[in-house]
């Protein structure tokens, strides 16, 4: 099959990550143009991000509620309009029916037309979370759609109509996010906390915060060389629609 790209703005969008900041290195820019075109966006995250230091020392009550806090300010910049958070241990997530049910709940609560996730079958990916993630991701599209998963809910059943897998292993499907590579920066800069960890931010802070601005950038324009249309900036993720 061809590629393919743009898919209609929906009108409700999920995306689902394993950690705090997860869903803007994904799909960040994707969801800030969503977002301007009138689509709800929904953002779950399902650990708590209380792995995301390299102080040892670090207080980590401190840090969760620092990364909830950064977690909004990331979900404002895009203009979510609601962030769910699970708190399940970061780096001790696992594929259980109980966060199986949770995920199910909120697929079924917010009723997204597309839902986006971590490709579970990520070749060499070792963060375990981020299979979990995945998993639960696809899991929760299941149970969500069949009446008779988590009868308990006593909420609507829901099958969304399109998954967009991102950070895949085969990407198939692309997204044009020209003029909204700024927002997916501003919002993954608003996690500080991870600044030394992840975004490579420390000790120069002014050329360090440049250069990773120039990263994101420079995936974006990569991506869209691969985009089978004419776009200057992309989003790339393997589209599945048989849901
Ligand atoms: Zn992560």
């Amino acid at each position: 099959m061809p590629p393919t790209h743009d898919l209609a703005v929906p009108a409700r969008a999920l995306a689902i990550g394993a950690h705090p900041d997860d869903i803007e290195f994904g799909c960040g820019a994707t969801l800030a143009k969503w977002a301007t075109q009138g689509c709800l966006v929904h953002l779950l995250v399902l650990t708590d991000g209380s792995k995301g230091t390299w102080d040892a020392q670090a207080n980590i009550t401190a840090l969760v509620a620092r990364r909830q806090t950064e977690q909004h300010d990331a979900a404002s910049i895009l203009n979510a309009s609601q962030v769910h958070m699970l708190d399940y241990i970061d780096g001790e997530l696992e594929v259980s029916l109980a966060a199986r049910a949770q995920v199910c709940s909120v697929i079924r609560s917010t009723q997204p037309d597309v839902v986006l996730g971590h490709d579970p079958w990520k070749q060499y990916r070792l963060h375990p979370d981020h299979h979990a993630a995945g998993q639960l991701t696809l899991d929760g599209i299941v149970a969500a759609r069949d009446p008779h998963f988590f009868r308990e809910q006593d909420l609507q059943r829901h099958r969304p109509s399109a998954l967009l897998l991102f950070e895949a292993q085969v990407q198939d499907h692309f997204e044009s996010v020209d003029g909204f590579i700024d927002h997916k920066v501003a919002a993954l800069l608003a996690h500080v906390s991870q600044y030394e960890s992840t975004h490579g931010i420390a000790n120069d802070r002014e050329a360090q915060t440049e250069s990773f601005r120039a990263g994101i950038r420079a995936q974006a324009l990569s991506a869209a060389k691969a985009a089978p249309h004419l776009t200057a900036a992309a989003e790339a993720f393997k589209l599945i629609t048989e849901l």
